[in-house]
């Protein structure tokens, strides 16, 4: 009997289900959109990733297609193609994978109209016409006076009107003398966008590097390697206003908006072109919206973080991602651990559209990859404008008397550049008021009760006595008032931001401090409010973590203090000399901005760590190149490739026996070995037990090879399901 063959669509469905759903095809069902489908006792949103003239199930058992979403497919072949690479690559379930890659709301198959903006002016906005607030901002009175004869005016009819309108707007609306609204609307666009400003003038290293990403017909991926303030943003807007102006879209991938709005503001402020943002501080209809708007090609600009990297772009023209060596680039929670990066090449190459990666502190990958040609090098070596590069020291924290953490080599450095009128910078990536809680008499140490770690001293409300906390968890305790062993009064042990911030108002009475952690600044409005009184001088001494260390442009800060560089100095993860050495440049970087010198000085107990040394005597390139060869020796990435197989339990050697079993079942594979398991660093987190085993090969292909065999087999294991396991490919961290 002839077979008879049935077309069907195969679907991705947000299960931990490895594979594709088969489904009568439907009228209007074409890869890309989004459908309602029936799936065992439920009705769930999938997205069509293909059609397919035949099943392997069986026809009885095939069944419908309940309804099709999307009037035009939401993503477009080549779309579908790098999220279904990525499945195979991070070897995750695939219908997870297009989960991440969409928003919320679409997932729940609403409909996200696109929104039509329109703007007009408010009763303060009349107000301030008639008082004459604005006559010396000729520009903001003047589109005032637009708005007040005209009403409310959509964003398309002010594009033909009124060129450059946007910042003047955008002005007008933090002073609430304009306001905008949404509605719907559909949008495509794909016209020249114009630039609202020149820029400077281009140094000739600039130049060659916008020459080289807007070359014509040269796409390829090119590292742009350029020391903090040497004009990297400039050859970005640069290169991204060629691409706009021949009617192409552009993605900006940054590490995390929140942190830079710089970044963004820079766009806005440039170009005269809708811009989607796209990151974690939108709410769920904000972030549908951003999204719809980039994907029906309604922005011109997204400017987005790590899962920005697979919004659909239509007309893609360039990718940016700058900060390239960010760790928040890789996806290190939950099970799908992509790096936004390397996703972000592929996309580029899979279009054919130029990629660059930026940074003052490449990471060795990247490195790497110019060496072996997969990047063209493109360098912008010294500062921008006028600025020169800052003068770095160490401070040995053995020779000099240390009071609370500040030596005195830096306090007389703090006094001289606040008394040349001066803004001071110290890093400390420690937040909290102090690392630990001590007894004095019996050498107690405040515990968490779920992790292997100390709790944190913090500061409630000011107080002296304050709370306890546990960065790990997040476990909060009240502070003892006395040790709960001996019953001895107790003392915080060590400095973080809280009492560097307390020590600093006392030694330099009269110089506001301006503390930058997750604490202190929790909501965006927060660190905006932050910046603003640092360049407004109200600030003079910063102090804060990995947050001050950002893309800051703070041009009055002339000294930068590292207040302890040792934390991983001694660090058995592979990574930590590559991660120190970045945070200390790029927290260098932040000295000397604008044209008064900068200066750097590092407090270290271990001056003569032969990172300190290279890092100081021949800079980042040096560093970079001795940290490459000791990575080869060591057969550590990127000269091998490495997958970890982590797990957890709330019972102690649960983890640890299920990764046993997984080695035993795994099939030998030649030039692919496996290490372990063995406990985590930290083996107890959050009141779970953490164990990992390592599988390590010099070749991708064989790694890959073995991982697509392997992981099945892993999942089948009887006890895969009661406890939580996870693949990490090309992990960050591998403590
Ligand atoms: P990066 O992104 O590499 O840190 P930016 O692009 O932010 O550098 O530039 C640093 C500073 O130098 C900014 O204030 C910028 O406006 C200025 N700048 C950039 N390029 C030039 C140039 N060619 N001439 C003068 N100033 C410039
Ligand atoms: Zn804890």
């Amino acid at each position: 009997l002839p077979q008879v063959k049935i077309p069907v669509c195969q679907i991705a469905i947000e299960t931990p289900l490895r594979r594709l759903f088969d489904y009568h095809l439907a009228e209007g069902a074409v890869p890309g959109s989004r459908v309602r489908v029936p799936f065992g006792r439920q009705h769930v949103v999938g997205i069509v990733v293909a059609q397919a003239a035949d099943s392997e199930v069986p026809a009885a058992k095939l069944r419908g297609i309940e309804a099709v979403l999307d009037a035009a497919p939401l993503f477009s072949t080549a779309d579908l193609a790098l999220l279904t690479w990525a499945a195979d690559y991070y070897h995750h379930p695939v219908g997870e994978v297009f989960a991440t890659a969409l928003p919320r709301l679409l997932r729940l198959g609403r409909d996200v109209a696109p929104v039509q903006r329109s703007w007009h002016i408010t009763n303060a906005g009349r107000a301030a016409l008639a008082d004459g607030t604005l006559r010396r901002a000729r520009r903001q009175q003047q589109l005032l006076e637009y708005f007040a004869a005209k009403g409310a005016v959509d964003e398309q009819a002010l594009d033909a009107a009124l060129p450059g309108w946007r910042p003047v707007a955008r002005t007008l609306r933090e002073k609430s003398l304009l306001e905008m609204n949404e509605q719907t609307r559909s949008i495509a666009t794909r016209e020249a966008v114009q630039s609202l400003q020149q820029g400077p003038v281009l140094t000739a290293a600039q130049q060659s590097a916008v020459d080289a990403l807007t070359a014509p017909g040269l796409a390829g991926a090119h590292l742009l390697d350029g020391v903090t303030g040497s004009g990297k943003t400039e050859v970005y807007l640069r290169a991204a206003g060629a691409a706009l102006a021949r009617g192409r879209s552009v993605l900006v991938m940054c590490p995390e908006i929140g942190l830079t709005p710089q970044l963004l503001e820079r766009f806005e402020a440039r170009f005269d072109a809708p811009i989607a943002a796209l990151h974690s501080g939108l709410t769920d209809t904000a972030r549908a919206r951003a999204w719809h708007l980039a994907a029906t090609g309604g922005a011109r600009i997204v400017v987005g973080t790590r899962s920005a990297v697979f919004t659909p772009i239509p007309n893609l023209g360039l990718i940016i991602v700058d900060e390239e060596h960010d760790s928040s680039y890789k996806q290190q929670e939950g099970g799908f651990r992509y790096s936004a990066r390397d996703l972000a090449l592929l996309r580029g190459q899979q279009r054919g559209v130029p990629v660059v990666l930026g940074s003052a502190t490449p990471s060795l990958e990247s490195l790497h990859n110019v060496k072996l040609g997969r990047l063209t090098h493109i360098e912008l070596p010294e500062r921008a404008g006028s600025a020169t590069p800052p003068r770095i020291a160490l401070i040995d924290m053995r020779a000099h008397p240390v009071n609370r953490g500040i030596a005195t080599p830096l306090r007389h450095a703090i006094d001289a550049h606040l008394a040349a009128g001066s803004q001071v910078l110290l890093f400390l990536n420690r937040r909290g008021y102090a690392p630990t809680l001590l007894c004095q008499s019996c050498g107690w140490v405040a515990p968490c009760e779920s992790c292997d770690a100390r709790l944190t001293v913090h500061l409630a409300g000011g107080r002296a006595c304050g709370s306890l906390a546990c960065h790990h968890c997040g476990a909060e305790a009240p502070q003892p008032e006395r040790c709960p062993r001996c019953g001895y009064g107790l003392q915080p042990l060590g400095h973080g931001t809280e009492r560097v911030e307390e020590t600093l108002a006392e030694f330099f009475p009269g110089h506001a401090v301006e503390r930058f952690d997750r604490d202190s600044l929790r909501a965006p409005k927060q660190l905006t409010d932050a910046i603003e009184r640092v360049h407004s001088g109200s600030a003079r001494i910063l102090v804060g973590t990995q947050m001050l260390t950002k893309g800051h442009h703070f041009p009055d800060v002339t000294l930068v203090g590292v207040l302890n560089a040792d934390q991983s100095l001694f660090s058995t993860d592979f990574r930590a000399a590559e991660r120190l050495a970045q945070t200390i440049v790029q927290v260098a970087g932040r000295a000397g901005r604008a044209d008064r010198p900068g200066e750097v000085l590092i407090q270290s107990q271990y001056p003569d760590h032969p990172l300190l040394k290279t890092l100081l005597e021949r800079g980042y390139a040096g560093f970079a190149a001795d940290a490459l060869q000791e990575r080869q020796a060591a057969h550590w990435p990127p000269f091998s490739r490495l997958a970890l197989l982590r797990a957890s339990d709330p019972e102690p050697e649960v983890a640890l026996n299920f990764l046993k079993a997984a080695r035993k079942i795994a099939t030998p594979a030649a030039g692919v070995a496996l290490r372990g398991p063995v406990p985590a660093a930290m083996v107890r987190r959050a009141g779970r037990y953490y164990a990992q085993l390592m599988v390590e090969s010099s070749q991708r292909t064989r790694l890959q090879a073995f991982l697509a065999g392997w992981v099945p087999a892993v999942e089948s294991l009887a006890t895969s399901r009661s406890l939580r396991w996870v693949l990490d490919v090309d992990p960050l961290e591998v403590l």
